[in-house]
């Protein structure tokens, strides 16, 4: 199979046609078997539910290359039922997770020619997504609904090397207690677009969430949870039922206990606490771990004794250790590492 003759190491995450992406449709209570197409156009009616009530919800992941030359998919099963839990909350039928697996293997493999050669950095995100179609004005779950999954080569998420993040605290809330912070849903999205367009006209990366009720406890960022390295190298995450469960976090989490043979720990973190961490980072599919080098509260500078030029040690070594496990060089836990035959 020939490659595609991209400048794979320069590629930005910006859209780009591939050739093939998978559609299912469902109808009158029922998923179709669904089809590899070229036809990246979608025509719903102008009254469909998901552009009247935004009824839609997505995934996110990446296939890559790895040093044996195998195509591989990170923990698709994650996302599979990750999808069905997003879905069942917005009233929305759930796509079968065994199905979910397939169509994103069966999307990759069609678009073999895109995914990045090893050593590249780049890698073929995969964006799974479901949405109501059919007309809706009445406020209720639409009766159809289709399910895509696309893909698109995406560059090295740390290009011209690791800068950590300056990030502020943010005065607006992104999930309310009993919400839908913790479902992947594009409306948890939409409202978050002016919190960070302001932080970036102010010269921010990024906006720390606190808990919307009591704004005492640290819930995560747009689009990304947060780990914290204690000074006595404890690996801690807040603990909230309005945070996204990010795949990479609970993989990263495993990887300190396990490989690293770290103490972990899930709980709640005041944001009081922040100020006395060694080091603190960002986690999602797209960077792995993106370090944070300062927290701004309103003027008031929390620095982290990891600096503003690295990542900190710990961060490094789980950067390193799961970026190798994907990758091929360390082994997989059982089932971790999904590969597209
Ligand atoms: C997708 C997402 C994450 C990261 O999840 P991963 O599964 O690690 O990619 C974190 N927070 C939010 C709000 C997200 O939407």
């Amino acid at each position: 199979m020939e490659k595609k003759n991209l400048d794979w190491s320069n590629l930005g995450f910006a859209y780009v046609k591939t050739d093939k992406r998978f559609v299912s449709n469902y109808k009158d209570g029922a998923w179709d078997e669904g089809v590899l197409t070229d036809d990246d156009q979608v025509t719903i009616s102008e009254c469909a539910g998901v552009l009247q009530y935004a009824q839609a919800v997505f995934e996110g992941m990446k296939a890559y290359t790895t040093e044996q030359g195998k195509i591989v998919i990170f923990r698709p099963d994650l996302n599979a039922s990750r999808m069905a839990d997003s879905a069942r909350r917005l009233e929305m039928p759930v796509y079968p997770e065994e199905k979910f697996v397939q169509a994103v293997e069966d999307t990759v493999r069609a678009n073999a020619a895109w995914v990045p050669p090893y050593g590249s950095g780049a890698t073929l995100y995969i964006r799974p997504y479901m949405f109501g179609s059919d007309a809706v004005i009445g406020v209720k779950p639409a009766d159809e609904y289709q399910f895509r999954v696309f893909v698109t080569p995406v560059g090295p998420y740390f290009k011209g090397g690791i800068k950590p993040l300056t990030i502020r605290v943010s005065d607006f809330d992104r999930a309310a207690p009993h919400g839908t912070g913790h479902i992947k849903a594009g409306l948890n999205y939409a409202m978050s677009l002016h919190a960070i367009v302001t932080a970036h006209a102010e010269g921010y990366d990024e906006n720390m969430y606190l808990d919307a009720a009591t704004r005492t406890k640290v819930e995560e960022t747009g689009g990304a949870n947060f780990l914290f390295v204690t000074k006595d190298g404890t690996l801690v995450t807040p603990k909230s039922e309005s945070i996204l469960p990010s795949i990479t976090r609970r993989s990263l989490m495993y990887v300190a206990e396990h490989y690293l043979g770290m103490k972990t720990e899930e709980r709640e973190v005041y944001f009081d606490e922040v100020q006395d961490f060694a080091e603190c980072g960002l986690c999602g599919t797209a960077a792995v771990i993106s370090p944070v080098g300062k927290v701004v509260d309103h003027g008031r500078e929390i620095c982290f004794p990891s600096g503003m030029t690295e990542m900190g040690p710990v961060t490094k070594k789980l950067y390193d250790t799961l970026t190798g496990i994907q990758m091929g060089h360390i082994e997989a836990p059982e089932g971790w590492i999904h590969v597209v035959e």
